[in-house]
């Protein structure tokens, strides 16, 4: 018989009672130091006092009145996001498939504003991850995720990641945009060089596409920066966002200039409950501590402490570990024996991660985590690569 709960994930037997900052308590009792944060979703970690009061009063207010109404707190934080990025207007929906839709859809009707509707085409790259509705498994791109949901939807094409050459040869009079991740997360944390970066805008200039970031995963703080296309030093057309911006709360944005926001017209888009006060008075408490007056710096700091860390543990354990990537407080080790091995030890040590694509254990800590939290994380990471070492594994196991 079918367990009530769709068994659509391999979920770890273990639930957890609550959490403290970068730690979470299962019903038995063990604690855990959580480097998934959700998967890149728990900025402010577990019981962040600023977050739960923020949705505590609001939802004591008021949760929920449509978008046939004015949200004034969907207008604070839509201000502040443009007050602290490339954006000149937000909107905001629930999750990173949905404002990753928002965006395409956005580009299209950019194009057929401008009377040329016949480009409609998003060019995405090899390893990327953008959602799993029909069309966000299309931009996708990745063959395990389309498989059985097919005729995948038209409109995507795809090119190797970091290769300016074979996406300058994929745009064709179809093409409307570009879509990115500035760093890919589910690939397997696989970072875009910052050349790259800016021979993506260079490209679309020159070509009059529309320049978008998924920053889905990368962004909202965790590279250093609010957004990690930032330290590019270029600006895209429009940006997806997600996980980070609610703290753990439901909620995304499209971040858009005037050109491509002005697209989305009344009636030609929206949602039920996206931007809603409920999550928007939790992406408020978020901003609060992103943006407070050196919170990213240190977030950058911290990062480097955790990368160089990271560096000597790969070192260290060159049959378990054969490189470490990404930015910030989004790391990623490339393991030399089955991730999902690693990430197993990892949990029998106590630190909580996240396997990703490329045999990639991902790392993804809140972003208040301290630098002894770091230590402590990498001390774990130590015990769990001597669980790994073939001959040794069963010794360290008993
Ligand atoms: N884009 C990126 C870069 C992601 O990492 C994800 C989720 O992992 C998504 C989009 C989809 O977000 P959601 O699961 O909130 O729909």
């Amino acid at each position: 018989m079918i367990a009530s709960l769709m068994p659509n994930y391999n979920r770890i037997d273990i639930s957890f009672s609550h959490g403290e900052g970068v730690w979470l308590v299962a019903d038995d009792g063990r604690r855990f130091l959580d480097f998934g944060a959700g998967i890149a979703t728990s900025a402010l970690g577990h019981g962040h006092a600023g977050l739960t009061r923020a949705i505590a009063e609001q939802a004591a207010r008021v949760i929920h009145v449509s978008n046939l109404y004015r949200v004034p707190q969907a207008e604070r934080l839509a201000a502040r996001l443009v007050d602290a990025s490339f954006g000149d207007s937000v909107f905001f929906c629930n999750s990173g498939a949905e404002a990753n839709e928002a965006l395409v859809k956005a580009f299209r009707k950019t194009m057929a504003d401008a009377g040329k509707p016949e480009r409609y085409r998003v060019i995405c790259a090899d390893g990327a991850f953008h959602g799993r509705t029909l069309a966000m498994i299309s931009a996708t791109g990745n063959a395990k995720y389309l498989a059985g949901f097919g005729p995948a939807v038209d409109g995507f094409d795809h090119v190797p990641f970091n290769n300016l050459n074979a996406l300058r040869d994929a745009i064709t009079p179809a093409t409307a945009g570009i879509l990115v991740e500035p760093i890919q997360g589910e690939g397997g944390v696989r970072p875009a060089q910052i050349e790259y970066l800016r021979g993506l805008r260079a490209a679309a200039d020159e070509f009059g596409l529309l320049l978008g970031f998924d920053e889905v995963q990368c962004g909202m703080g965790r590279t250093g920066r609010l957004f990690a296309h930032e330290w590019a030093g270029v600006a895209p057309d429009a940006l997806s966002t997600a996980k980070g911006i609610g703290g753990g709360f439901p909620l995304g944005a499209l971040i858009a200039n005037e050109t491509v926001a002005r697209a989305l017209v009344p009636g030609s888009h929206g949602t039920t409950f996206g931007g809603n006060p409920l999550a928007c008075a939790a992406g408020n408490a978020v901003l609060d501590v992103v943006l407070a007056p050196g919170f990213l710096d240190d977030v950058t700091r911290r990062g480097a402490r955790f990368r160089s860390g990271l560096e000597a543990l790969a070192h260290r354990h060159p049959d378990v570990f054969s490189a470490v990537r990404g930015q910030g407080l989004m790391q990623g080790l490339v393991c030399a024996v089955p991730n999902t091995e690693v990430q197993s030890a990892c949990l029998a040590e106590g630190l909580l991660s996240v396997a990703a694509g490329d045999n990639v254990l991902r790392l993804v800590p809140p972003l208040i985590v301290t630098e002894s939290e770091i230590d402590a994380a990498l001390e774990r990471l130590d015990g769990a690569a001597r669980r790994c070492k073939p001959g040794l594994y069963a010794d360290a196991a008993k």
